[in-house]
């Protein structure tokens, strides 16, 4: 890509620089917000995101990929408006998020299906990346799937292998959630290298879930990179463990195959904020700047290897 679009223009994969690459925004769904979430401000949440977001690049973030798509409430105005102004990229993605089912939108069109046509949602996906998100005139950079513990589900497999015809057709990186303790970022590479996907552009997010240099490495082998991407999530995996993991793969020589983030987000509607904040009170964007990178220095991982993970692996990912 010569050019990454973001919420607010182009920029040119060297202007990344530091880049977290799994990071919400809002995760928001609307039909929810619009009958259940009566007290919503939806000024006040604003400033609160470009609070928490300016801060973020006070502490050296100089962009993050937001892989909110269908299904974990993209809406592309409000990022717009978050985005305006702020020195921080936001890079915005297309695809679908589902761990089993399509949504109903697509039950009955597509391939072999009572309206027999071929798969709208790569149709979708390739418009967002290449003409815009709906009239906002913002071009998504990148696509997301999920596979997760039901594995590859009919749903799961015809989002995946929809990702991954876009992704073929266009050039465009994929992130996928996966669940590294049932080895599913293996079958996403399987699915998405059947649709030509080139594999070392594609995150297999939360590897950084599990502890197991094994599978890491195997995914790494075929060319991927690693979403250690949950940093804060202590209560899915401890901190010290998140920091051992990546100081055995970068002394095993794997620097250009991790990536990091934390996969936290201004406001997500999935939990209540007080509980979240006292059963994950490190899931924010200060962590990786405040602890993470800090820690890793300690340990040993050197400013060339934090150079590769922060600034050339997502770059790369883009050129
Ligand atoms: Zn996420």
């Amino acid at each position: 890509m010569e050019y990454i679009p973001t919420a607010t223009g182009f920029i040119e994969p060297r202007e990344l620089g530091r880049t977290l690459v799994h990071e919400h925004v809002f995760v928001l769904g609307e039909e929810y917000r619009l009958n259940y979430q009566q007290d919503w401000d939806e000024e006040e949440k604003v400033a609160d995101a470009r609070r928490q977001l300016s801060e973020l690049h006070q502490l050296g973030i100089d962009t993050i990929l937001d892989p909110t798509v269908l299904g974990l409430g993209r809406y592309v105005p409000r990022i717009q408006r978050i985005a305006e102004g702020l020195d921080l990229n936001i890079v915005l993605a297309t695809g679908l998020y589902t761990y089993r089912d399509i949504p109903l939108q697509f039950h009955h069109q597509g391939p072999g299906l009572l309206f027999d046509v071929p798969e709208p949602l790569t149709d979708l996906f390739i418009r967002d990346l290449t003409e815009g998100i709906a009239d906002t005139g913002v071009r998504a950079a990148f696509l997301k799937c999920a596979i997760e513990e039901p594995g590859l589900t009919p749903g799961v497999e015809r989002a995946m292998r929809a990702v991954g015809q876009a992704s073929a057709q266009t050039g465009a990186p994929i992130t996928v959630h996966t669940n590294p303790h049932t080895e599913s970022g293996l079958v996403a590479q399987r699915v998405l290298a059947e649709e030509g996907v080139d594999l070392s552009k594609v995150i297999i997010g939360h590897s950084g879930d599990s502890t197991d240099l094994d599978y890491l490495t195997k995914l790494a082998d075929a060319g991927s990179l690693l979403g250690m991407d949950r940093f804060g999530l202590d209560v899915l995996l401890p901190f010290e463990q998140r920091i051992d993991t990546i100081v055995a793969l970068v002394e095993r020589g794997y620097s250009e195959k991790i990536t990091i983030s934390h996969d936290a987000s201004c406001f997500i509607d999935w939990f209540d904020p007080q509980a979240r904040a006292q059963a994950a009170p490190k899931w924010n964007y200060r962590h990786i700047s405040e602890d993470v990178i800090p820690t890793l220095k300690d340990r040993g991982v050197s400013e060339s290897d934090l150079n590769t993970i922060l600034v050339e692996n997502p770059r790369r990912y883009f050129e």
